[in-house]
């Protein structure tokens, strides 16, 4: 993954210890988001910079504001950056954009730049700033929240996540043949020979596209596809029958039952791995909406208890604990009464980006409701989960929105449970809730965590 970059040794030390990682504090650490590079934030008004690093750290970003231009070249040696925020007319007019177009040509690899300039700019110095490599420009007031979201897009590319393929077939020689092909295209293949077990295999693997045998001892290709479709997950996943059957009244018959490609054996590689790639493509691309909450793009409440659903099923196989936690923020009406229903989703929004870079990659992260968020946390027990929890909550508690008369502070309360035996996903979630309502009741701001 792009971020999970080992710390260099030459980066400052000072910037693990601004990050918020307690060294001292190995659990923590190994719980937190893996340190990432740093940010250069370089503006004409230097103190702005400062202020702007300031609340950017409390979002876990390493953010320096540089003074200086020889101080950029310099770091830029020392520590390459996940992003460089540059002022066009840092230094004097104009120069910002000189300066980052002089280190941009002579860097192996580009640095991600984001330009801002104070004033709304003109063709040619957006141009030059096209040139010198930005990736974006933003202009007016410079205001953290935004920015964080500008550099989460930047540095957040999507991590390579290759397609998977799910091969339903009696014979072992095909399937195997059919998985190196795919395999060998870079997608993850599994393959089964024994039809009856594809819900299973389905809950666990999660494929991008199933390919199914049309003709199998234990049912036919459309009777399982039925089966497939029957279950409001796998409604949008393709379904590619391969088989020999050339009689196209049959082929069509059989897509009608759920299926949405047919291919005939034998077939070329090349035609089974385009048709493959693009059907699976498209339907992760769907999916991917489909999950999503589209303010914070955190995971919907339907999908977010869905994953806990798979992952205490996985717990379970694999004899490892499994937390879940409810977050509510506190009175959250009062923000929106106050500072009015844009601000109310400002916090909102800033919320899910504090939690989507303090907790790991592994966690899941749903919006489950308006100012309630559900978080899924995999090999992790209830007191590492407190922990972690507490802390996000002291830290997001520091966070000042800059507002009218004054700046505001927010809140939010938890409660956290383990997975214990005997408890399914809803009734952990609804353990969870009830934890919540006891730390709403304990006066807010706080975490409630309940025994397994
Ligand atoms: P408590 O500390 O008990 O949680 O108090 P509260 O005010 O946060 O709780 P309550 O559930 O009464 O109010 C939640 C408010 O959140 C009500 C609703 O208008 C507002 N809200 C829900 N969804 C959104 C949203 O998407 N955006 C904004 N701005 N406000 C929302
Ligand atoms: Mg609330
Ligand atoms: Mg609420």
């Amino acid at each position: 993954m792009s971020q999970a970059v080992e710390p260099s040794p030459q980066c400052p030390p000072e910037h693990l210890v601004r990050s918020g990682l307690r060294k001292d504090d190995p659990r923590d650490q190994l719980l937190l988001a893996p340190q990432r590079r740093p940010v250069y934030i370089l503006l004409q008004d230097h103190d702005r910079a400062e202020r702007l690093a300031q609340q950017l750290e409390f979002f876990g970003l390493g953010v320096q504001a540089l003074p200086t231009a020889d101080a950029f070249r310099a770091s830029v040696g020392e520590c390459p950056p996940s992003a460089v925020i540059m002022d066009v007319d840092f230094n004097g007019v104009g120069q910002g954009l000189a300066l980052a177009a002089e280190v941009q040509a002579r860097q192996a690899k580009p640095l991600p730049l984001l330009f801002f300039s104070h004033h709304e700019t003109d063709t040619p110095t957006r141009l030059a700033a096209v040139r010198a490599g930005g990736r974006d420009f933003l202009t007016g007031t410079l205001e953290a929240s935004s920015l964080l979201e500008k550099v989460e897009r930047l540095t957040d590319a999507a991590p390579y996540d290759p397609l998977r393929v799910l091969i339903i077939d009696d014979s072992r020689t095909q399937a195997l043949f059919t998985e190196r092909v795919l395999a060998g295209a870079g997608m993850i293949t599994r393959s089964l020979t024994d039809p009856i077990a594809t819900m299973a295999e389905l809950a666990d693997f999660q494929p991008d596209l199933i390919i199914l045998d049309l003709y199998m001892p234990a049912c036919t290709g459309p009777e399982l596809a039925k089966v497939i479709r029957h279950n409001d997950r796998y409604v949008s996943v393709p379904i590619i029958y391969l088989s020999a059957e050339d009689d196209l009244d049959k082929q069509l018959e059989a897509m009608s039952e759920g299926g949405d490609d047919f291919l005939t054996k034998p077939f070329r590689s090349r035609h089974l791995i385009t048709t493959v790639r693009n059907r699976a493509a498209r339907a992760r691309h769907l999916k991917a909406r489909m999950v999503r909450d589209s303010l914070t793009g955190l995971y919907n409440h339907t999908h977010i208890l869905q994953l806990l659903e798979d992952c205490s099923f996985r717990a379970r196989r694999e004899q490892q604990p499994l937390s879940f936690a409810m977050l509510d923020i506190d009175r959250f009406k009062k923000i929106n009464d106050r500072h009015g229903h844009p601000m109310g989703d400002r916090v909102i929004k800033s919320l899910a980006l504090f939690l989507k870079q303090r907790l790991r990659k592994t966690d899941f992260i749903g919006r489950y409701g308006g100012e309630e968020f559900a978080i899924v946390m995999p090999n992790t027990a209830l007191e590492a989960a407190y922990k972690v929890l507490d802390d996000i909550r002291g830290r997001f508690a520091e966070i000042l929105y800059p507002a009218q008369p004054h700046d505001l502070r927010c809140t939010f309360s938890a409660g956290v449970v383990q997975l214990d035996d005997g408890l399914d996903a809803l009734t952990m979630a609804s353990a969870a809730d009830e934890a919540l309502y006891r730390a709403k009741h304990a006066g807010r701001n706080c975490v409630v965590r309940v025994e397994p």
